[in-house]
C-alpha cells in the first residue's frame, strides 16, 4: 500500500508539472494557469489576506487523518485555477467577463463565457483524474483495478459528453450566435462562495463490460448537462444557470425556481446541497468556511464517500453546511 501511495503522490505531482495545451478550439499553444472566475473583482473581494478555501483531493498519506476530502487555504494566484488556455486566449476570449466596466450578467455572451470556462475546468479535471488512475493502475491490487476500470470508463463518458457542449459553446463564441443556449441570471442573498461547473444529473449507466464503445452505441448522444455559475458581486450573489436547447434539464429548472422563490435559509440550503451532493470544485471565503461546524464537515465526507457515483436526481441529505449563517 505504501508503494501505491507513493506512486499516487508522484502521479499528482507529475500532473501539476505537466505542460498542457490550450483548450480553445484547435489551439495548440501551451496553457497557462487560468482562474475559473475573475481573480480581481470576484475572488479577491472575498479573500482574507489574499487567500480562499478550496476543496482538494487529499495527499494519499493523509487519507487516514483527513479522510476522503481535504480543504486548503490557497493564495489568490493559485486558488480556483486550472491549466486552461494559452496566454492569448485566456485574455482575449474572456475580456467581456474580465473587464469590470462591461459587466452585465444578463447578456448571452457573458453567460456563455462563464459557463464555457467552468465547463473547460471540469473537462481538464476529469482528464487529470484519469491520468492519475492510469499511472497507478499496474501497481494496484486486482480489487482496486476493477474499481478503476469503472472510474476510467465513467471519466471517458463524462469527457466525451462534456466535449460536445464545449464544441457547441465554441461555435457560439466564434460566430457570436448564441441561439442554441438558454440562460437565466438571478440574484440571491450574498454568500462568499464561488461555483462554476457543468452539472450532469441522472444515472450513469456504465455497461457490464466496462466498455466506452458499448455505452456509446447504446447511448448515442451526450448526457444532459446544465451550467451553473454562482459568485458574490457587491451586496448580492449572482446565479447564472443555462443549458443547451437540445438538452433541457428539468432538475436544473426546478433548482432555479427554488433559488428564485426560496427564503434566505432555503436558498443557502440549496447551495449546501450543491456542494454536498453535486460538485467537487468550489471556492469560499475563510470566514464562511469557519462557520461550517466540524460535525457537518465529517458528515460531508461520509456522504461523499458513500455517494461518489450517485448522480440521481432524487438523492437527498439532511446536512446543511450553512445553517449557522
Ligand atoms: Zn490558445
Amino acid at each position: 500500500m505504501q508503494e501505491l501511495n507513493k506512486a499516487f503522490l508522484m502521479a499528482m505531482k507529475n500532473s501539476e508539472k505537466k505542460a498542457r495545451t490550450c483548450m480553445f478550439h484547435k489551439c495548440n499553444n501551451i496553457a497557462i494557469k487560468s482562474h475559473v472566475l475573475q481573480k480581481n473583482g470576484i475572488l479577491r473581494e472575498i479573500s482574507t489576506n489574499n487567500h480562499l478555501i478550496e476543496q482538494c483531493p487529499p495527499n494519499p498519506f493523509e487519507l487516514k487523518n483527513k479522510g476522503i476530502l481535504d480543504f486548503k487555504l490557497i493564495g489568490i494566484n493559485d486558488v480556483y485555477t486550472f491549466m486552461g488556455f494559452c496566454k492569448f486566449h485566456d485574455s482575449e476570449i474572456f475580456k467581456p467577463i474580465e473587464v469590470n466596466t462591461n459587466l452585465n450578467f444578463n447578456r448571452k455572451i457573458q453567460q456563455t463565457l462563464f459557463s464555457y470556462r467552468g465547463l473547460c475546468q471540469e473537462i481538464r479535471r476529469k482528464e487529470i483524474a484519469s491520468e492519475w488512475i492510469k499511472e497507478i493502475y499496474d501497481l494496484s491490487p486486482i480489487g482496486l483495478k476493477h474499481q478503476y476500470d469503472v472510474m476510467l470508463v465513467g471519466y471517458k463518458i463524462g469527457i466525451w459528453s462534456l466535449k460536445y457542449f464545449k464544441n457547441e459553446f465554441e461555435k457560439a463564441i466564434i460566430t457570436h450566435d448564441y441561439c442554441n443556449f438558454h440562460f437565466e441570471t438571478i440574484t440571491i442573498p450574498n454568500i462568499e462562495m464561488c461555483i462554476s461547473v457543468p452539472l450532469t444529473i441522472g444515472e450513469l449507466d456504465i455497461p457490464a463490460d466496462n466498455s466506452f464503445e458499448t455505452w456509446k452505441k447504446k447511448q448515442n448522444r451526450p448526457l444532459t448537462t446544465s451550467f451553473i455559475n454562482i459568485f458574490p458581486k457587491g451586496e448580492e450573489s449572482i446565479v447564472i444557470v443555462g443549458y443547451h436547447k437540445g438538452f433541457i434539464c428539468k432538475w436544473t429548472m426546478d433548482l432555479l425556481l427554488r433559488l428564485k422563490n426560496g427564503t434566505r435559509n432555503e436558498v443557502f440550503k440549496e447551495l449546501s446541497d450543491l456542494i454536498t451532493m453535486r460538485l467537487e470544485f468550489w471556492a469560499m471565503s475563510e470566514s464562511l468556511f469557519k462557520k461550517i461546524s466540524s460535525d457537518d464537515i465529517s458528515l460531508l465526507k461520509d456522504f461523499f464517500r458513500n455517494n461518489v457515483y450517485n448522480h440521481s436526481p432524487n438523492i437527498k441529505t439532511e446536512i446543511n453546511l450553512f445553517k449557522y449563517l
